[in-house]
């Protein structure tokens, strides 16, 4: 239950504890207590081997080893204790990730500086006893005490505020009217106040506010999907939801995709609650990480505002999540513990009785089949807000356009953008791809510049006149003589990129101002936020931008999206490019049109009659989505089905593969438990920084206890050398 503090239990003796190892360790140690005792929770130093490490009191000792040859916990650090639940949440994510524990330990104590004792200072509170004698001094100190309630100040405040010397406050110390307390110097997060008037609300959003608000006023757990197009209100919608959670006096969480954290965000939230909560995400300083990890902790940050890994700070009592733009896939950690944000979300609301929304234009299937199941409620928004409307979609049938050699802006959008310049409007031409172009081939023996690296092809980057792997980062300068052949001056960039493309706008519109966004074209997030800001004010005529500009982005003189190429994410083999080619141009095409000027959305495609680009054309979202649900079915895989992919990697690409059979050939565990086993076979990014990856795929029916039997599999495995294995449950490309 909510609001119950943990009754902390006291460990006289020996005590297990999980560890914070460099090496992924999954077991707890034992160790013996320190001549004080800890208890549950309780973050501590522990020996191991030569070092001193962090790590957290699991539960009293084992009792398997002999008390008095166990090594001690070195000290008790001075910050509040992990809560049992955060405790079960670690154990239930490490379990259905089946990663070790000590790697789940890691994400939950990222603040740094965490085992420093805080930095410490005196604050003064209303004491229990009256001043033996009272004068008109004390008085005053007494009065500004009460007029401040619950604030407490320091003595040197306090003497100022109350116009006395210090010797005053100090003889209402010494008689215990005033009372010494230490507390960390953190400085603490404005109040937030849920009761200052939101805007009014029109009556769809009243009704779906009101259903959230509802929910979490039930301090029960559940999840819901807020759908609605882009501009339909959701934002304001689930704030109303956050100052329910506010009112109830519980924490509220609003997880984004990194790139949508903006200071234009935080100003709507500052707006409906007067005050800035607080910020986690990887630009944060670790001055500001650690305060907020604190204050959490304490219960004093009412409302955060993060990235994916907020999800693993140490709530006090968590009533509300929502994870705004739910089908992201910067919600999948791929490296390390390979974990959903989205999934674990709503794992961690179920485990402390909170409420979790996800909201989205274009959900993922997978929460879409949720809701068609009953398992989430539903809840739909279903016009945009005000006068604005949906932009008109069309597509440009590319079969019929003979363009000149590369270039691919087509005359029926060049016309649109023409005129949206004359009416002082803005154009956003859309291409996922980054830099100049994306290969770079001799043409004399037809070679491909490949990084050494990696097998990725290298791409060309104009601005800073060099070869780039988009896997690795690593760098080149563009040859000028082939790799290969050796022919000199016939190295040619291939097909489009972005930083291309606004050449080729730029020969078009000589005039125009042309904005790019990419996110290498920025040093930091920050001067990327601030371009955006700078668009969004409009300074820019055209936009040219890579997925990044399909992100939550407003930018009221936007009427013309213009999709350089719609069937790039539908080639390949990836059963769910549909599913993503959907969900990036309905996003993309959403960004038109947003205030009262009504947009158009111009689809540049080789196969129209695609059924994805049909279904973005027809708007029948509802018919693309089981059509989808369907094709997965069919292939039994998630929804429907389990999947797991056993990611082995290694700077030796044999060593790999001969583990890789190996798992192969002894694969009694899957095949008892009725799983299929496929591979391995390289995986989706095959050589990353040096290393080969190759990949086990795990499918399996609904019913089977997966992780079970992988962990049954996997037990007897002991790597050797540099190779490593990371389990992916549910992975994202399959
Ligand atoms: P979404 O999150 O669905 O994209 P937003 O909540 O960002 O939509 O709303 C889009 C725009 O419309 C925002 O500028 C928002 O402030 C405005 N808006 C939405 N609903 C209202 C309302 N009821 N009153 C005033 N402005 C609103
Ligand atoms: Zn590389």
């Amino acid at each position: 239950a909510p609001n119950t503090a943990d009754t902390p239990e006291f460990f006289p003796e020996g005590a297990r504890v999980a560890v914070l190892t460099s090496q992924p360790l999954d077991r707890l140690l034992d160790y013996k207590a320190p001549a004080d005792g800890c208890f549950r929770g309780a973050f501590v130093e522990v020996p191991l081997g030569p070092r001193k490490v962090l790590g957290v009191i699991w539960g009293p000792g084992s009792g398997d080893f002999d008390l008095a040859k166990l090594r001690s916990v070195i000290r008790v650090l001075d910050v509040a204790p992990m809560r049992d639940e955060m405790r079960a949440f670690l154990s239930k994510a490490a379990d259905y990730t089946l990663t070790p524990l000590s790697a789940m330990l890691r994400l939950a104590t990222r603040a740094p500086g965490l085992s420093d004792p805080p930095s410490m200072r005196k604050i003064l509170r209303l004491g229990s006893a009256a001043p033996d004698r009272m004068t008109d001094a004390r008085q005053r100190v007494l009065a500004v005490m009460e007029e401040f309630g619950g604030m407490a100040f320091t003595p040197k405040e306090l003497a100022e505020m109350a116009g006395v010397t210090p010797s005053v406050v100090k003889g209402l110390v010494k008689q215990q009217a005033l009372i010494e307390v230490e507390t960390p110097r953190d400085t603490a997060y404005p109040h937030l106040d849920p009761e200052l008037p939101g805007k009014t609300l029109t009556a769809d959003q009243e009704a779906a506010a009101g259903a959230l608000a509802k929910a979490v006023d039930s301090g029960a757990y559940g999840t819901t999907l807020l759908k609605g197009v882009t501009g339909s209100g959701k934002t304001e919608v689930y704030l109303e939801a956050v100052a329910a959670c506010l009112r109830k006096g519980r924490q509220a969480l609003v997880l984004l995709p990194e790139i949508a954290l903006t200071a234009e965000f935080l100003k709507r939230v500052e707006a409906r609650f007067g005050a800035t909560p607080a910020e986690w995400h990887s630009g944060a300083t670790m001055t500001e990480r650690r305060r907020v990890w604190r204050m959490v902790g304490q219960g004093a940050a009412q409302l955060v505002i993060g990235a994916r890994s907020a999800l693993f700070l140490p709530y006090r009592d968590l009533g509300l999540i929502i994870v705004d733009e739910e089908h992201d896939t910067s919600y999948k950690q791929d490296e390390g513990v390979m974990y959903n944000a989205r999934d674990m979300a709503v794992l961690r609301a179920a485990m402390c009785s909170a409420q979790v929304v996800l909201a989205s234009a274009t959900p993922s299937l997978e929460t879409w089949a949720n809701a068609e199941a009953g398992k989430y409620k539903r809840l739909d928004l279903k016009s945009r807000f005000g006068a604005s409307v949906l932009p008109e979609m069309r597509a440009v049938d590319m079969r019929s356009k003979a363009l000149q050699p590369s270039t691919w802006i087509s005359p029926t959008l060049k016309e649109a953008m023409a005129e949206r310049l004359e009416r002082g409007e803005q154009s956003l031409l859309f291409l996922n791809r980054r830099g100049f172009a994306p290969v770079t081939i001799c043409r004399a023996c037809g070679t491909q510049v490949a990084c050494d690296n990696c097998d990725a092809r290298m791409v060309e980057h104009r601005f800073m006149k060099r070869l780039m792997c988009h896997q690795c980062g690593a760098t080149k300068p563009v040859p000028t003589e082939c790799p290969s052949c050796g022919v000199e001056g016939k190295m040619a960039p291939v097909g489009p990129g972005i930083e291309r493309l606004s050449e080729e706008a730029a020969g078009l519109f000589p005039d125009a101002r042309i904005a790019v966004l990419s996110s290498d074209l920025f040093g930091s997030a920050r001067a990327l936020k601030a371009r955006i800001e700078e668009i969004a004010a409009g300074e820019a005529d055209i936009i040219l931008g890579t997925q990044l500009v399909a992100k939550g982005h407003n930018f009221p003189l936007l009427t013309l999206v213009g999709v350089i190429d719609a069937d790039l994410g539908l080639q390949g083999s990836d059963l769910r490019a549909g599913e993503r080619t959907f969900q990036l141009m309905r996003q993309v095409a959403g960004r038109a049109g947003r205030a009262e000027r009504p947009g158009v959305a111009l689809m540049q495609s080789f196969q129209p009659e695609h059924p994805v680009i049909r279904a973005i054309l027809s708007g029948d979202e509802e018919e693309f989505w089981r059509a989808e649900a369907e094709q997965r079915r069919i292939a039994g895989v998630p929804p429907y089905g389990r999947m797991a992919g056993i990611v082995l990697s290694g700077t030796d690409l044999a060593q790999v593969f001969d583990l890789g059979n190996h798992l192969a050939r002894n694969n009694g565990p899957l095949m008892q438990a009725g799983a299929q086993l496929f591979g391995p076979a390289p995986a989706p990014i095959a050589r990353v920084r040096g290393r080969h990856r190759v990949r086990l795929l795990i499918k399996a029916d609904k019913g089977v206890a997966l992780q079970d039997a992988i962990s049954r599999w996997l037990a007897p495995v002991r790597l050797k050398g540099d190779l490593r294995l990371n389990v992916d449950i549910d992975p994202q490309n399959f």
